[in-house]
């Protein structure tokens, strides 16, 4: 089997047909991961496990038993989701030896659709980072170009479906983990509406803004995935209780109008020109197929990086609060006093800070002290309530140009995949890569990444569609209409 061009609809055809079994699929797939090893895509794969899944699969179809919707289907998983009794690291030291005693809602859920869940994939320590260069465990490779970052957070999940790893995989997106690494390995990447996925045994980096998602490399497979992970869960009392469509069986459908919005503030000063052009090129290929398009104005989107980076470390800086060592996390062995003053504290105290010191790096260390001094007395209404309020500003101007128009298209990141090394020293300079993505998250509404074209060197170039709340269902099969006149879905990295 030619794994490059495999998707998992396709796959399931072929293993309904029994063209094929999951074992020989899982088989192939491993195979490919063991040379493939100096990508750096996963923290942890147990070809064992991942054998004894397919061959209960493989017993099923044969047995003529009722079979999940992605029966025998491999799914690679960010390493920040729970999966019991396996190591979930979260790209961090201070969970290198943490096995959870339960599975994440969403984890439960592939189990029972019959997915195989193939390894833990890298990313940047506790989703912190857009390159996956934070990762206690090294950067991964871009599968395009192998000197370059494949995105970030859940770098390792999109550079597993790119490099053909696994033909889907989860990630998760607290302001742009899955679209902006989807769009830098040249796949499909959708963050859901906040509250359309349980975050029930996703380790929480920001909870307000966190939500899962999936990877894959069309829309079928993304439609496929998201109706197996999406919908209430009592576990988590931000899932919301509204009905799930068959993302999958409406996904032809035409859209019910095509009324696409440009927004003004998203091309301008920043937007490389390879890819502006790119979105320009797709917004024409909208209009070919009927699109209505017209200008549409978000005027706080300015504020949103600033805003995200207030409320973000400020949520982190209260959820990473319990690895100190005594429960939850790495536990230092010598905490003997490091600096003068230190001798008076109890050493429980003195325990807790050296684990936190040598847990932590250096991102999440910036993070936890931006977030902790956001929050602080006297601070927290300078900085975390205003933050809050433009939130709210940003939510409003959605709303209005939602009034307008049915989705909104833009691009996903403002360049192409970057140097490994080229931006990890400047944090601004990396804060910048969400500028397109963050807002979403800051007014929760669903954004799906989509390739739409390549640079003039190789790389890989997406473009963004963004819907109103829980309008999932119309923004896949928009994003359809684009995928039908175009092959850039189809275009993988030249590795073998
Ligand atoms: N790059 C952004 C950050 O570092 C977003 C990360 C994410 O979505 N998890 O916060």
């Amino acid at each position: 089997m030619d794994f490059t061009r495999v998707t998992a609809t396709g796959l399931l055809a072929q293993l309904n047909a029994g063209a094929t079994t999951s074992v020989e699929v899982v088989r192939g797939y491993l195979d490919r991961a063991d040379r493939l090893g100096r990508l750096n895509v996963f923290v942890h794969l147990e070809p064992e496990a991942a054998l004894a899944q397919a061959r209960v699969i493989d017993g099923k179809r044969r047995a003529g038993e009722r079979l999940g919707p992605l029966a025998g289907v491999p799914v690679a998983i960010k390493d920040v989701l729970c999966v019991e009794g396996e190591p979930t690291t979260c790209g961090s030291r201070m969970l290198k030896n943490f096995r959870p005693p339960y599975d994440a809602t969403v984890i439960a859920r592939l189990k029972a659709a019959g997915a195989i869940l193939f390894g833990k994939t890298n990313m940047d320590e506790f989703a912190m980072g857009s390159s996956t260069e934070t990762s206690a465990y090294g950067p991964t490779l871009n599968p395009w170009d192998e000197s370059r970052i494949p995105g970030g957070s859940s770098g390792g999940s999109a550079a597993a479906v790119a490099a053909s790893l696994a033909p889907l995989a989860l990630g998760s997106d607290t302001g742009g983990s899955i679209r902006q690494p989807a769009t830098l390995c040249g796949i499909t990447g959708l963050k859901p509406s906040y509250g359309r996925v349980s975050r029930y045994g996703l380790i929480a980096f920001a909870s307000s803004l966190d939500q899962v998602g999936p990877f894959g490399h069309d829309l079928a497979d993304i439609a496929l995935l998201l109706g197996v992970i999406a919908g209430r869960d009592p576990m988590d009392s931000t899932s919301v209780d509204a009905p799930v469509p068959d993302y999958a069986a409406t996904l032809d459908a035409p859209p019910d109008t095509l009324r696409i919005g440009l927004v003004r503030e998203y091309f301008g000063e920043g937007l490389d020109p390879e890819i502006e052009a790119a979105i320009r090129e797709a917004v024409r290929v909208y209009e070919a197929a009927g699109a209505t398009t017209k200008e549409v104005s978000l005027p706080h989107a300015k504020y949103g990086i600033p805003a995200y980076y207030i409320v973000a470390p400020a949520e982190c800086s209260s959820n990473l609060a319990r690895y100190d060592g005594t429960i939850y996390g790495h536990r230092a062995e010598d905490f003997s006093p490091r600096s003068p003053g230190e001798e008076d504290l109890p050493p429980m105290i003195r325990m807790m800070m050296a684990s936190r010191a040598e847990g932590f790096g250096a991102e999440v260390k910036r993070r936890i002290m931006l977030g902790t001094f956001a929050l602080s007395a006297g601070y927290a209404d300078q900085y975390y309530n205003q933050a809050l309020k433009v939130r709210r500003l940003i939510r409003d101007d959605f709303d209005a140009a939602f009034k307008e128009v049915d989705v909104l298209l833009i691009p996903t990141s403002p360049t192409a995949a970057f140097k490994i090394g080229e931006r990890i020293e400047d944090p601004l300079a990396m804060y910048l890569s969400d500028i397109y993505t963050i807002t979403t998250n800051l007014a929760g509404i669903p954004g799906l990444s989509v390739p739409c074209g390549l640079t003039r060197s190789g790389l890989p170039i997406g473009m963004q569609l963004l819907a109103p709340a829980f309008a999932e269902e119309n923004l896949l099969r928009t994003a359809r209409v684009f995928e039908r006149a175009t092959d850039w879905h189809t275009r993988r990295p030249e590795i073998v």
